[in-house]
């Protein structure tokens, strides 16, 4: 007896794009879901520069496609696409892409995959400080989330300050007050929340020194890792409260299922083999 295809000429491509893309985790939790529920589709990870990253997405989705961008090129897809979800005209940076009547649409699911985790994780954020740090694709997302869930400060700290400056705009209209941090200085916050690249790597420096954080900071890290990674495990050896990014993976992930799908994902699968994949 054959067993049936896994990919025909019938089925539909999804793919993340980004640079670089070999750490993600993304193709795992998709193709478990597109198994568990006997849908014909396919995910694969495509590692592109900024200039081929328009290209690129303009092609999976006239197939017929769809798929995420990654970092560092969200913006560049929030450019790219024709029809922007109210979320990526607030943001500018778009992770999730597909075509629907000969346009290509796009949203930003992280931010509802930040929401839901750090809620999960730390409950209601209502009137917390929070010193955010990145201004990239991601760091958007975070500023759109705290807003909503009308924490009353962000502290921004930036590598690259004038790139902080642009994102002001994404907290107009809202009761969060948005201000640049400095390196050193030690306002205390309630909340700490990683969205640079940095832990992605085994010898990365840590994003922030944990010993200028007084006790009872919350401490979020975008960055996921096999394993979890060095700066949350290094969070809760001082006793702090402290959560990695895989349950936002998981929640953006089941997002962008349902606009390519327009089904829910099978949610435990996907959290069963993203476990699996840590546990190695
Ligand atoms: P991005 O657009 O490339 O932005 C990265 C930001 O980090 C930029 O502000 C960049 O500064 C800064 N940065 C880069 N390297 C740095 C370093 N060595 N020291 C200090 N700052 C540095 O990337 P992104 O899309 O925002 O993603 C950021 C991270 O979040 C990635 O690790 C990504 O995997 C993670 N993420 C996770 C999830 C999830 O679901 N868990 C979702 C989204 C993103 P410059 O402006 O100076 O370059």
């Amino acid at each position: 007896m054959s067993a049936r295809p896994i990919v025909t000429a019938a089925t539909r491509l999804l793919a993340i794009l980004g640079e670089p893309v070999a750490h993600s985790l993304s193709p795992v939790l998709h193709n478990a879901a597109l198994q568990a529920l006997h849908l014909d589709g396919v995910y694969v990870a495509l590692s592109c520069s900024a200039a081929d990253c328009p290209g690129l997405l303009r092609g999976v989705a006239q197939a017929g496609g769809g798929g995420n961008v990654t970092l560092p090129h969200k913006e560049i897809a929030a450019r790219t696409i024709e029809r922007p979800s109210a979320l990526v005209k607030r943001t500018g940076a778009c992770n999730t892409y597909w075509l629907e009547k000969g346009q290509i649409c796009g949203d930003n699911t992280d931010v509802e995959g930040f929401q839901r985790a750090v809620q999960s994780a730390f409950g209601d954020l209502a009137g917390a400080h929070v010193l955010v740090l990145g201004a990239g694709g991601a760091a958007r997302a975070v500023l759109a989330a705290l807003a909503d869930a009308r924490a009353a400060r962000v502290s921004l700290l930036a590598r690259t300050p004038a790139r902080a400056e642009q994102l002001a705009f994404i907290l107009a209209g809202s009761a969060t007050r948005i201000q640049p941090a400095v390196a050193g200085a030690s306002d205390p916050v309630d909340l700490v929340v990683n969205a640079t690249p940095l832990g992605l790597h085994d010898h990365d420096p840590e994003p922030f020194p944990l010993d200028r954080l007084r006790p009872g900071t919350l401490v979020f890290d975008l960055v996921y890792h096999p394993q979890e990674t060095a700066w949350v495990r290094a969070a809760r050896a001082a006793g702090l409260r402290a959560a990695d990014g895989k349950e936002m993976l998981l929640q953006q992930a089941a997002a962008s299922f349902r606009r390519w799908w327009r089904c829910d994902p099978p949610i435990d699968v996907m959290r069963e083999t993203l476990d699996s994949t840590r546990r190695g």
